[in-house]
């Protein structure tokens, strides 16, 4: 998230009220089979998926196109130590415990096939940048997001051991892109560690639109206090003022953010925030890329950095990969479902 002070949030955070009980679980599980065995039909491909990118382009301008990003072919570049698909198996959790393999639906069954989001796109936001650290000036430059000014992107937050949000943001929308590509989605990243730094919240929440984008997901890891731990889902609040008008977005947003709720910590374990949101969700009105946002959109705080029981999962690139995995099946499920 957006920490950029000693305070741990910048403004109290509106307490949702939206409950409600679904049955995203029935329609997981079997995702969860077929997502590990769509997995493993582009693990052996999917090397570079996870990759650092940060060498060629890196001194594109943030203004530049968004990345479109099918599914590379294979291109071992990654550095020493980088997580690959293939170094990172799926845990038993992610390969569906409780299936029966003589009786579990075939990928080409299930909304797992390579073809169940065939036509559909998503966008995936990973959060800040891991060169917004040396663009101050940049970053620090205000922008409008509607019902306010706020700074054109932050330098987020990091573990105590400097492992950076940017860096976990990005490895975990790969992961994801992966996985949903996997399934016949086109999936775009609005940076793809191809830009020296940002882009703006604005053009963020913008990029959505220019994708023609099904559903967009921003990708975060909180900055909170020590003593706090879990992850939590914000979606947007309807915010009609200036330049936006969310209100199309927000129904679809919160079932979006339902779904990604139920998803992520089923696929993690991770439990729900236990020192922000209520039961995992929170809704706000005070974030550009959702008050912008003209497609259903909603940010996953997957942890607090801050935390050393969470700092560790985040470090993990195995937690990482479940943390994708919810991700992605959240994101089928909505596609998917009604
Ligand atoms: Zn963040």
């Amino acid at each position: 998230m957006t920490r950029t002070t000693a305070a741990p949030h910048d403004e109290p955070p509106r307490r949702s009220r939206l409950l409600r009980t679904t049955t995203v679980a029935a329609v997981l599980v079997p995702l969860c089979l077929a997502g590990w065995l769509g997995w493993q039909a582009v693990a052996d491909r999917g090397r570079d998926d996870t990759g650092a990118a940060h060498a060629a382009g890196a001194a594109a301008p943030p203004s530049g196109p968004f990345s479109a990003a099918p599914f590379s072919a294979p291109a071992d570049t990654s550095p020493p130590g980088a997580p690959t698909a293939s170094a990172d198996p799926p845990t038993a959790a992610q390969a569906a415990p409780t299936a029966d393999p003589t009786t579990a639906p075939t990928a080409s069954e299930s909304a797992g096939s390579a073809t169940a989001l065939a036509g559909r796109t998503v966008l995936l936001d990973p959060g800040h940048n891991p060169g917004n650290a040396a663009h101050t000036a940049e970053i620090n430059r205000q922008v409008d997001i509607g019902n306010a000014r706020k700074e054109c992107d932050t330098t987020g937050t990091s573990t105590n051991a400097g492992y950076s949000e940017a860096e976990y943001t990005l490895d975990v929308s790969r992961r994801a892109r992966a996985i949903l590509t996997a399934r016949g989605a086109t999936v775009v990243l609005v940076q793809d560690g191809d830009q020296s730094w940002g882009p703006c919240i604005d053009a963020r929440a913008k990029a959505g639109a220019t994708a023609h984008a099904d559903a967009a997901v921003s990708v975060h890891g909180d900055g909170g206090p020590p003593g706090g731990s879990g992850f939590h889902v914000i979606m947007p609040a309807r915010v009609v003022a200036g330049t936006a008008d969310n209100s199309a977005i927000v129904a679809p947003s919160h079932r979006l953010g339902l779904l990604l709720r139920d998803s992520f910590h089923a696929a993690t374990g991770e439990p729900y925030a236990d020192y922000i949101a209520s039961q995992g969700l929170d809704t706000r009105s005070d974030l550009g890329g959702l008050n912008l946002s003209t497609v259903p959109k909603v940010f996953i705080e997957c942890g607090n950095m801050r935390n050393s029981t969470d700092a560790k999962r985040m470090t993990d690139p195995q937690w990482r990969q479940q943390a994708a995995q919810g991700i992605a099946d959240a994101l089928t499920a909505f596609l998917t479902t009604r």
